[in-house]
């Protein structure tokens, strides 16, 4: 048998101990031992997200996270302002049009980061925008938007600020309530190091009054059932009692060792493999990079895919290639998951490996050397 190793954005690494608690009896959902568990996830969601709002969990990926902030926000007929510059923020048009909501996109260039004085013209001339939906951080590009910035403009607006943070909250210091935003989704199997199947949102007051009038079509994603469920301690239906068990490990985690330590372990691990990268001689494709995943330019006469298939099916180790537009041209690794420098060095060392045998001669230990100088501090 092969080792693995997987260090694609989603879905991640799962720590032995949580999947050890996810592999215990089964609990009943609707017991006082349960109950209790869900109270404790939610306080330290909130501690996690840096908001006093409630975290709505529901068991789906996170598309339905985003999914359920359309249909339960917004109304037939609505303008809502999308910000489009990779693979997910495609997604948050297509919903809208599946919904009947009239998306106006903003097309970013993939790589960049919108311009928040387009995102003020375009709102500026849709004054009856209801909503604005961007990604905190767009993991096909390895971009970060400026959600801050667009939490302020939003603040003395009607419309709602509603950010795809599925690989953000937990990677870098995202402030919910701080900076305004009013509708947080994010998933499990990213930064949260678990099994794919739990999406979480966060609901600001001013998005509580638009979900009040909500006119979509939704029933098992539904935001005012769930509030209910809160105030007695339980959930409106099912809940995906393991992956709460997990939950509630990665989150007693963090909350030990605090969001800090947390943001800097991302930092650490995306500064050395972006040195490393470098150090390769190669590129890095996004002009506004995250500290959730690193994404690199394949050299001229090297495609990409080549490169994650060698990975993967020779050395055992996944990571990821570019998506729709990008396949081909770039691959992604991966610092979100159960993931330490170590794997950072596997990850670097396979890569000038695999350059090598397609042809693309790097300095054998060049990438790995840079990084290690970073994890050492020098
Ligand atoms: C992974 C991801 C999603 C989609 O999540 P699924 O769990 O595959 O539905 C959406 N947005 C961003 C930014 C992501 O990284």
């Amino acid at each position: 048998m092969k080792k693995r190793f997987i260090m694609a954005p989603g879905p991640v690494s799962v720590a032995p101990e949580v999947l050890l608690k996810m592999a215990e009896p089964m609990m009943h959902h609707r017991s006082p031992q349960f109950s209790a568990i869900l109270t404790e996830v939610r306080e330290n969601l909130k501690y996690l997200y840096q908001t006093d709002n409630d975290v709505l969990i529901f068991a789906s990926s996170g598309t339905g996270g985003m999914e359920a902030s359309v249909t339960n926000l917004l109304s037939r007929g609505d303008k809502a302002v999308v910000v489009r510059g990779g693979k997910f923020g495609e997604r948050w048009a297509e919903i809208c049009e599946a919904y009947g909501v009239v998306p106006i996109n903003i097309d970013v260039e993939w790589g960049e980061a919108v311009d928040p004085a387009e995102v003020q013209r375009v709102l500026d001339a849709n004054p009856d925008a209801k909503a604005v939906f961007v990604q905190a951080h767009e993991t096909s590009t390895g971009v970060k938007h400026p959600v801050q910035e667009l939490g302020e403009m939003l603040k003395g607006r009607d419309a709602i600020l509603v950010v795809d943070a599925i690989s953000a909250v937990g990677v870098y210091d995202l402030k919910t309530d701080e900076w305004g935003l009013d509708v947080v989704v994010t998933g499990s199997q990213k930064s949260l190091s678990l099994p794919p199947g739990l999406a979480m949102v966060s609901v600001s007051e001013k998005a509580w009054r638009m979900a009040e009038s909500s006119n979509l079509p939704k029933y098992y994603f539904n935001f005012l059932k769930e509030r209910k469920a809160i105030a007695k301690e339980t959930t409106a239906y099912t809940p995906a009692v393991s992956l709460i068990i997990g939950l509630r490990e990665v989150l007693a985690a963090i909350r030990e060792q605090g969001l800090e330590a947390l943001f800097a372990h991302h930092r650490r691990l995306s500064d050395a493999t972006k040195a490393g990268v470098e150090a390769m001689g190669l590129r890095l494709f996004s002009k506004a990079p995250s500290e959730a995943i690193t994404v690199i330019e394949a050299p001229d006469g090297v495609n990409g895919q080549d490169v994650v298939k060698i990975l993967r099916e020779e050395y055992g180790i996944t990571i990821a290639g570019g998506q729709a537009q990008l396949k081909g041209r770039i691959f992604r690794i991966s610092h979100m998951g159960h993931l330490s420098d170590w794997d950072m060095i596997v990850a670097l060392a396979a890569v000038e490996r695999a350059l090598g045998a397609l042809g693309h001669a790097v300095e054998p230990g060049a990438g790995v050397a840079a990084a290690q100088r970073v994890f050492a501090g020098a």
